[in-house]
């Protein structure tokens, strides 16, 4: 039973799958750098880098190999030292072969000036616009999943302003255990990393939210955020899909987000916590994003794990690492398993928007039989967002994209709680992704050049 009392959460909808946070009291290790890695320029929401390096130039760890193709775009930098071997198209998580940078892997030497010792600088020195400038050069993007550049998070559009900056340490996908790891084990930088993420946007206040299955975290966080002005930790009541930006808004603050709309709309802006580390290394550290912690994880897995991984590194690597595949694997995921996507082969990418991978087994993943919609409106009533998914899935399905945009398919999350609590196996999020891919494209289409 929890031993907090009242506990704040969103007001709609949810589910409450088994947490399985296997791994959630093993310490993070660094992973070994293999003799060869391939790190994709599209790491990353918006345009892909572009490479600036040759083959068999040499490369040191933070220097950057490709340059930001756009303003929603960033660099990406050698994540190991060594020699450039190819530039060329090599399969990723999405199954797609897409552009990266390899590496023939000679030592550990960083590139001069990143300072890799473990002292806590607490000092500021940057002014508001020199930290966003150098959060973009140092390919500082969104660690919770959205992979969405901070330095345009960090400048709102005009007549839009944050009051407020919530950090998301909420975890809430089964199994995976990599952000609560961190808030243990770089509570102090994460903080840091939030006052300097708050100056950035001129914020005096910030709410860390956490859920009360993480109370090791919960306290570690509020002891240290004694001493951090503005910082108040929130312990959350479990309730997935509180991590998605829209809910945890509602829960730390009761502003609801637009239907379409913006958290900034609201003047919120969310970081992650993962996200607030790479911002203290980035500006106390002088070192750009190269690595990032990934839970290895599943019921079947030897050794479940998180592990701090270098970009580029294959996710077979961090298999073998935490026990090798186990016999009988139905489908190895990127992410958990609600809003994961199961990967074609594990011989891809670790990137910046890794947070996990999940083995499951075959039984685990074999899907009922899909059944007749029984109109019970489970789906409906577990839905965060109030929309109808049996409704949107029958729409896409008969191809009615102009109807399924009117019922906001687009303001879906991809959570999953919909499918979960269906009954009948109805394959809703299957199609409500289908949907709101085609009507994007159709959007984009239409949108001027
Ligand atoms: S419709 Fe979208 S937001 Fe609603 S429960 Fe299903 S996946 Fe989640
Ligand atoms: S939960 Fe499944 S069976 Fe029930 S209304 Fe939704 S789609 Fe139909």
């Amino acid at each position: 039973m929890s031993v907090y009392k009242n506990l704040k959460t969103f007001p709609v909808g949810g589910i409450h799958p088994e947490d399985h946070k296997l791994s959630a009291a093993k310490a993070i290790e660094f992973l070994k750098i293999p003799d060869i890695i391939s790190i994709p320029v599209s790491q990353h929401l918006g345009a892909p880098a572009k490479p600036i390096v040759q083959i068999n130039d040499r490369v040191k760890v933070g220097q950057v190999i490709a340059e930001s193709g756009g303003y929603v775009s960033t660099n990406i930098h050698a994540s190991a030292s060594g020699i450039v071997s190819k530039i060329d198209n090599v399969m990723d998580a999405s199954g797609y072969k897409r552009l990266a940078i390899t590496i023939k892997v000679e030592g550990d030497d960083w590139f001069e000036g990143i300072e890799l010792s473990p002292d806590i600088k607490k000092e500021i020195i940057l002014s508001k616009e020199e930290i966003i400038a150098k959060l973009q050069k140092d390919g500082i993007v969104g660690l919770g999943g959205a992979t969405f550049p901070i330095h345009v998070k960090l400048t709102p559009p005009k007549g839009k302003i944050a009051d407020i900056l919530l950090i998301n340490g909420v975890e809430c996908e089964p199994f995976l255990t990599s952000d609560h790891r961190l808030m243990i084990e770089k509570g102090e930088e994460i903080l840091i990393g939030t006052q300097i993420i708050m100056q950035a946007l001129g914020v005096s206040e910030s709410l860390v939210g956490i859920e009360s299955n993480k109370p090791d975290a919960i306290e570690h966080l509020s002891k240290l955020a004694k001493n951090y002005n503005g910082i108040c930790i929130v312990p959350l009541k479990v309730q997935y899909p509180q991590g998605a930006e829209k809910q945890l808004i509602e829960a730390l603050t009761s502003r609801q987000v637009p239907i379409g709309g913006l958290p900034i709309d609201v003047g919120v802006v969310v970081q992650n916590v993962g996200t607030a580390f790479a911002v203290y290394e980035s500006i106390q550290k002088n070192k750009p994003l190269v690595e990032r912690v990934v839970t290895v994880t599943g019921k079947n897995v030897q050794n479940p794990s998180n592990f701090l991984v270098r970009f580029g590194v294959p996710i077979s690597n961090l298999i073998e690492a935490a026990g090798g595949l186990p016999n009988e694997t139905g489908k190895i995921i990127s992410g958990g398993p609600m809003m994961g996507k199961a990967l074609n082969t594990p011989d891809v990418p670790v990137t910046k928007g890794t947070s996990g991978i999940l083995l499951i087994s075959e039984a685990e993943s074999k899907r009922g039989e899909v059944l007749n919609c029984i109109r019970c409106a489970k789906c409906v009533g577990h839905c965060p967002l109030g929309l109808e998914p049996y409704l949107l899935m029958s729409l896409v399905e008969k191809g009615f994209y102009d109807q399924a945009q009117q019922e906001q398919i687009l303001n879906c999350c991809e959570c999953g709680s919909c499918a979960f609590t269906c009954p009948a196996d109805r394959p809703l999020l299957d199609y409500i992704r289908l949907g709101k891919s085609i009507i994007n494209q159709r959007l984009r289409e239409k949108s001027p050049k």
